[in-house]
């Protein structure tokens, strides 16, 4: 098994297109990423899984997709503006800059660089949000913030949504979108940048049966990436002890994933209590107390199970899951190494390349047909360019699961080779029955390796 590192991934990332320092011509924009062709699509289809797990498959879960600029008083009430802080410390020598909680405590303790070992600054509170103007004043009345995460603006919806579409507690809202976070230290690639996306869930429930629906939701959330074909062995739970815990939690969960550069948090799923509706209705004056119906007008402020992933942070914890370099069996060729990302074939960015074995003798044109037939139902390429074992690892690399090969038979009988990227296995099909197949082969799809 080959050592998967941040350097390897970094590297097919940008080389195959999927994501790129973000305006690299100027020496790049530091905490910030593009992501090109592939990496869109990859990022689209793991947004799109995860909408469709957790609205689709649930009744009483509803969608919104709210504003990134807020009103001030939300991070106010919401308690970011007092405690959304880490602590940062400077070198004075070297100028280096770190969180305070994660060097050495003997270099805080001496107030010793880790990096040249000059002197320290104090440790300062240094608040994440970014701030900005809104209105060609830049006053004080004008200071808006960037959201550094998408809850709020679903706790501020929470009525509108109950009103319109007459959700009853227990039920959920879902959102997946930017959040921006003025972060120390962003290294690890697209691991911890200022702007990345979350995917976030917040479930509505009665005080009371709040720890219930915590422990299903932890359940869940863990079959949904056993469901996603994650490496098991590569995840683990770490719950929040009483120092970790946010102003906000009762109980806190992280699913943390074995990355390269070790044990990380991945996704957090945290019981919010009934903080949050507590805080705008002191701040905004407005009844956030949810009416029971069904239970004599029963009023209460709902408590809040949240589960909240980083969009951003799953598509690399997907790269550097997939991630696979294995010798073949076609020992003594040049090209008997192969790099390949062993995507979900639901996740991944092309799921079908056409390839000719020739591109005379009608074979092209045959391909490019069997091409457009498939197109309707599925993310395509079409390679006709050198031997045919180069363009199997081109596809690999890029995670394509499956490879069509039109060959001299196909004219003859109407069947083509199916190649299967993990196996590199290959089957005749009747192209009458690809699509068929392909949908069956999704379906059924199970990791090998
Ligand atoms: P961390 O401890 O890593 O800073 P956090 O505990 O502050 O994260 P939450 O506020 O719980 O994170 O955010 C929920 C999720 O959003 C995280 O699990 C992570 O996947 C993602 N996330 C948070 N901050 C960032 C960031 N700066 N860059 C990318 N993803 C992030």
């Amino acid at each position: 098994m080959a050592e998967i590192t941040m350097e390897k991934i970094t590297s097919l990332a940008k080389r195959r297109g999927f994501v790129f320092q973000s305006s690299e011509i100027y020496g790049g924009q530091n905490g910030a990423w593009d992501y090109g062709p592939m990496g869109v699509e990859l990022k689209n289809r793991i947004a799109g899984a995860w909408w469709k797990e957790m609205t689709q498959f649930h009744d009483d879960i509803v969608g919104l997709d709210a504003a990134i600029l807020m009103h001030p008083r939300t991070w106010e009430a919401s308690g970011h503006v007092e405690n959304f802080t880490d602590p940062l410390v400077d070198c004075k020598k070297c100028k280096a800059r770190f969180r305070a909680d994660q060097i050495p405590p003997e270099n805080l303790a001496a107030k010793k660089c880790p990096e040249c070992g000059g002197e320290l600054t104090d440790t300062r509170k240094f608040n994440l949000m970014f701030k900005t103007h809104i209105g060609p004043a830049e006053d004080t009345a004008s200071i808006i913030y960037l959201r550094p995460e998408t809850a709020q603006g679903i706790y501020v919806n929470y009525k509108n949504i109950i009103q319109s579409n007459r959700m009853k507690i227990p039920f959920g809202i879902a959102q997946i979108g930017k959040a921006f976070r003025n972060e120390i230290v962003t290294k690890n690639f697209i691991f911890r940048t200022c702007e990345f996306e979350q995917m976030e869930m917040q479930f509505f429930v009665k005080p009371g049966t709040d720890e219930e629906w915590f422990n299903e939701w932890r359940n869940r959330r863990w079959a949904y990436y056993e469901r996603l074909g994650v490496k098991m062995d590569h995840l683990r739970w770490h719950q929040h002890g009483p120092d970790e815990l946010a102003h906000y939690a009762k109980d806190a969960y992280d699913i943390e994933y074995l990355f390269p550069m070790g044990w990380r948090e991945l996704e957090g799923v945290h019981n919010r209590t009934n903080y949050d509706l507590n805080r705008h209705t002191q701040f905004s004056g407005k009844d956030m107390q949810y009416i029971d119906q069904d239970n004599n007008n029963e009023r209460y402020i709902p408590f809040i199970i949240e589960t909240s992933a980083g969009l951003t942070r799953n598509l690399l914890m997907i790269l550097c899951d997939a991630y696979d370099e294995e010798q073949v069996a076609e020992k003594g060729n040049d090209d008997d190494w192969r790099t390949v990302l062993r995507f979900h074939p639901s996740l991944a960015p092309v799921t079908v390349a056409v390839l000719p074995l020739m591109k005379k003798d009608g074979l092209a044109e045959l391909a490019q047909d069997i091409r457009k037939g498939l197109k309707e139902d599925f993310a395509t390429d079409y390679d006709q360019g050198g031997a045919i074992g180069r363009r199997y690892r081109r596809q690999d690399e890029a995670g394509t699961p499956f490879c069509v090969t039109v060959d001299y038979q196909s004219k003859e009988d109407n069947t083509v080779t199916l190649r299967f990227r993990d196996s590199m296995e290959q089957v005749r099909v009747p192209i009458a029955e690809l699509a068929a197949r392909l949908r069956q082969e999704i379906k059924a799809y199970k990791r090998i390796k």
